[in-house]
């Protein structure tokens, strides 16, 4: 099998230490996928050194030729989705059509991102003082450094790679160990869109090698990292030793709360499908349900019913729609909360178990989970699980909803399901999280800011207009004339 490599400088470059790894398919996990750079220091200060030496002509560079050689790649990233979502849903594990439909989300964010290199960026401000003008300027950062997780590797990385480079910042892209290949990929369709030598570099690695290299590389001047809150915490502890920018996306523990709501077969299908899609493996899946005593028994029986229309198994198999987890480090994750629930004496309504073992199913998969009655201190209830798990908390009233819904150390988003509209404007406003679902499950949009708040994010939000904030820095300019 040939190796893949690195990209720094507009070339494939092998790891300074030649060390490599190689990835498996976690829906047959004995199907080695490639081998990829086990990347170390010296690698990543060669991309540090590639993205510092192409910023001066990259950064000076007319806004609208940036957009144009993005609006490329955004084409030829639609025509490639049929094979890059095949790999998405080899190396993630997520069903065919869920890969299809990242890749489609990321085509409409590249495309916004080339559109914004040619909008208006500063402001001007009338002048206290006759004769002068007075405005703001937005200018790059300079080398921004991406770190992306495994879960969407496709749309991730465009995500910040596209804004990046619209506002005239060069890149080092590191993305996660179990997903290089859809990295590579993208690598390759920004070469052949026209992309300079070293606006944007990648190298394939560890988090504790390369990423941390480039969190502590004061040629560095911002990090867009997007994963657990645990090592976004630490990236941002680094970063502020050097008074670098961060833009963190980090986890999750989203509620559903429902409450006095007209159509439980609507919010048990809109729950069931942000619940475990990707299977359960999303930053804003709902991942506890929130529901009133009086409407819990109603919900809860249809939840089981959409629960049972989901057919697990190999994602490029039709009719699959939820494939296995990541990896056998997550399948062991989930497990282990499952025990601790069923030790708990939550009621286990559906799943609770593996499936890894059956046949035709030797891959990392896991029941999709449902619990009853759980209580809103149990981990289940508290901790991001990050897979098909969905325990539901009865509660009394929309005070306790309510409390119970800001009682984690996330705020990322959150759905609510009402017909009454004090209570839409009671959760629109009290729930604290950065995103806000009134009857329908957690479905961002390619044109609207995304993040969150508490232990889910920190800095601009990614995604539409605010990603400019992240991207560039403000300079005031004052004139005499
Ligand atoms: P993770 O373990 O935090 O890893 C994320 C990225 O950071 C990977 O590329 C990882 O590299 C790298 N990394 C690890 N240690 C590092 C270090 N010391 N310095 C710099 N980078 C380091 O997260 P994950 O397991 O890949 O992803 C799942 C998490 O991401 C969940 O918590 C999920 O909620 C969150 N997430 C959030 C959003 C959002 O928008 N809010 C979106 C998607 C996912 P390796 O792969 O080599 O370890």
């Amino acid at each position: 099998m040939q190796p893949y490599a690195n990209f720094i400088a507009g070339k494939w470059v092998a790891p300074e230490a030649g060390d490599y790894y190689a990835t498996h398919n976690p829906a047959h996990p004995e199907e080695a996928l490639g081998e990829y750079p086990s990347s170390g220091k010296p690698d990543a200060e060669a991309a540090v050194a590639a993205a510092s030496s192409a910023m001066a002509a990259w950064g000076s560079a007319p806004g609208p030729q940036r957009g144009a050689i993005l609006f490329r790649f955004a084409q030829l990233l639609e025509d490639s989705r049929s094979e890059l979502g095949k790999i998405v849903t080899l190396e993630q594990g997520k069903a065919l059509g869920e890969a299809l439909g990242e890749v489609s989300r990321a085509v409409v964010e590249a495309r916004y991102m080339a559109g914004e290199a040619s909008r208006p960026g500063g402001q001007t401000y009338p002048s206290e003082r006759a004769g002068f003008s007075c405005q703001t300027v937005a200018e790059p950062l300079g080398v921004v450094a991406t770190i992306s997780p495994w879960n969407f590797p496709v749309v991730t990385p465009v995500r910040k790679i596209a804004p990046a480079i619209a506002f005239g910042n060069t890149v080092v892209f590191k993305p996660a160990s179990l997903t290089p290949w859809s990295a590579v990929y993208l690598m390759q369709l920004l070469e052949k869109a026209g992309l300079p030598a070293g606006v944007v570099n990648l190298v394939i690695g560890p988090g504790s090698s390369v990423g941390d290299c480039l969190v502590a590389d004061r040629r560095v001047r911002g990090i867009s990292f997007t994963g657990s809150s645990d090592i976004g915490g630490r990236v941002a502890e680094m970063a502020a030793r050097r008074f670098a920018s961060v833009q963190l996306e980090l986890g999750g523990k989203n509620p559903a709360v429902v409450l006095d709501y007209d159509d439980l077969d609507g919010a048990a299908r809109e729950i069931v499908s942000a619940a475990f899609l990707c299977s359960g493996q999303r930053c804003t899946a709902l991942s506890r349900v929130i529901v009133g005593e009086a409407q819990a028994d109603a919900l809860v029986e249809r939840i089981l019913c959409q629960v049972a229309k989901i057919r697990v198994g190999d994602g490029l198999v039709e009719g699959t729609t939820m494939g296995p987890l990541i990896s056998k480090a997550q399948f062991q994750i989930v497990d282990s909360y499952v025990r601790k629930g069923i030790e708990e004496g939550c009621a286990v309504l559906a799943g609770g178990r593996p499936l890894t073992g059956n046949p035709g199913r030797d891959g990392y998969y896991y029941a999709p989970t449902v619990f009853d009655r759980v209580a809103p201190d149990s981990p289940l209830a508290r901790e991001e699980i990050f897979g098909p798990v969905l325990p539901v908390i009865r509660v009394r009233d929309a005070e306790e909803a309510l409390t119970v819904a800001n009682g984690t150390r996330y705020g990322l988003a959150a759905a609510v399901f009402t017909s009454r509209p004090e209570l839409m404007h009671k959760f629109a406003t009290g729930i604290e999280a950065g995103m806000i679902h009134i009857n329908h499950g957690t479905a961002s949009q390619a044109h609207v800011p995304f993040g969150g708040r508490k232990d889910s994010g920190q800095g601009a939000f990614s995604i539409g207009p605010t990603a400019r904030d992240f991207f560039t820095n403000v300079k005031a300019v004052y004139a005499k004339w």
